[in-house]
């Protein structure tokens, strides 16, 4: 039986989550079926899809904004074409407003946060993380269909060297029904996306003001990675609220997470506490965040800043 993976795309292109998620579902596969991967919208890369497991690639035109109602229909008429009884997505924003959606449309179970393969050796046993990362556990399917909402950053990229075939699909969504409308939309563009970012340069209260960000800006610059901020900082507009990390942020799970002037209270950890590798910037010897990091540099970060940058800079060079 199929497996449905939807792909996410920003700007028309492939989100990096939607390789993760295709290398999950590909994965899986040797037990559950060939993977089908659904770009919703105009993609310019989609057969990129092939190269990361997917066997097929299924487009469908589609123009408007995203509107989760539409996207979990679109996929459940592909679910059910297909007899797929599974459906993998990415535990984005998009994706955990799909992931609910479709699961009631298939009458499946949904696991959302999902940081491991399954263990199929008895049943369908899977892990996911909770209580905001501190913690997690093992939830058994008991029910034939489910829709798996993965965690970003927590699956490798594999690289099969498949070729996927690619065909469209025109959806029918005249029965869905218009709840909700799409008033504005306002995107960040040309900056990588928190979500995505492989490094993020993140400050907090320590940093005193907007007007001291150019040093962690140039630091992410350097780096190749995106900024990031506490949650004061974005309530006190320094930051757009795009940016907030923590438990009622955004989650992230980069493999080196710089922290400048963050207590590293636990609100603010439970959204990068996942992160491969964590440093901590902070003048305060006993500022908590030391004993989540794996690296600490106790010091003034308007002196620390510069010297950092420098040596990033050095070592680009
Ligand atoms: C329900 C709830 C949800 C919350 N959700 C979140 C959340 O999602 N994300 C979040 O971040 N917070 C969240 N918070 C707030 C959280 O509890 C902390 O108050 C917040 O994270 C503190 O932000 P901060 O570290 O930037 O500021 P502060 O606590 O003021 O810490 C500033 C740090 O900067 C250091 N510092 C000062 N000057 C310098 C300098 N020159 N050089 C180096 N270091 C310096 C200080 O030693 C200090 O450790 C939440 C709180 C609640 C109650």
């Amino acid at each position: 039986m199929a497996i449905i993976v939807f792909a996410e795309t920003s700007e028309n292109q492939l989100k990096k989550s939607a390789f993760e998620a295709v290398g999950f579902a590909s994965g899986m596969a040797t037990d559950a079926g060939p993977v089908i991967a659904v770009c919703i919208g105009p993609v310019s890369n989609a057969e990129a899809l092939g190269n990361s497991g997917a066997n097929e690639i299924v487009t469908v035109e589609y123009n408007g904004e995203f509107q989760a109602e539409n996207y979990a229909e679109i996929l459940a008429q592909i679910c059910k074409n297909n007899n797929a009884e599974t459906a993998v997505i990415s535990n984005s924003y998009s994706g955990k407003s799909i992931a609910g959606r479709l699961a009631v449309k298939l009458g499946a179970s949904l696991v959302t946060n999902v940081i491991s393969m399954p263990d199929t050796s008895n049943g369908f046993r899977i892990r996911r993380s909770v209580f905001s990362g501190k913690a997690f556990g093992w939830v058994k399917v008991e029910n034939s269909k489910k829709v798996l909402a993965i965690t970003p950053n927590s699956f490798e990229i594999p690289n099969t060297g498949n070729t996927a075939s690619i065909s469209s699909f025109q959806a029918d969504l005249s029965q869905v029904p218009n709840h909700s409308k799409i008033v504005s939309v306002n995107k960040v563009s040309g900056k990588i996306p928190l979500t995505e970012a492989e490094i993020v340069i993140s400050g907090g209260r320590g940093m005193k003001g907007p007007e001291n960000w150019g040093m962690l800006e140039e630091l992410a610059d350097v780096l190749g990675g995106a900024t990031a901020c506490s949650k004061p900082v974005s309530d006190m507009h320094w930051r757009p609220h795009s940016e907030h990390v923590g438990q009622t942020g955004i989650t992230i799970k980069p493999n080196l997470y710089i922290a400048v002037g963050i207590s590293g209270a636990i609100q603010h950890l439970a959204g990068v506490s996942s992160s491969k590798v964590i440093v901590a910037i902070n003048k305060d010897p006993e500022a908590p965040f030391f004993k989540a990091a794996d690296y600490g540099i106790v010091g003034d970060a308007f002196e620390v800043l510069p010297k950092v940058i420098a040596a990033a800079k050095a070592l680009k060079a």
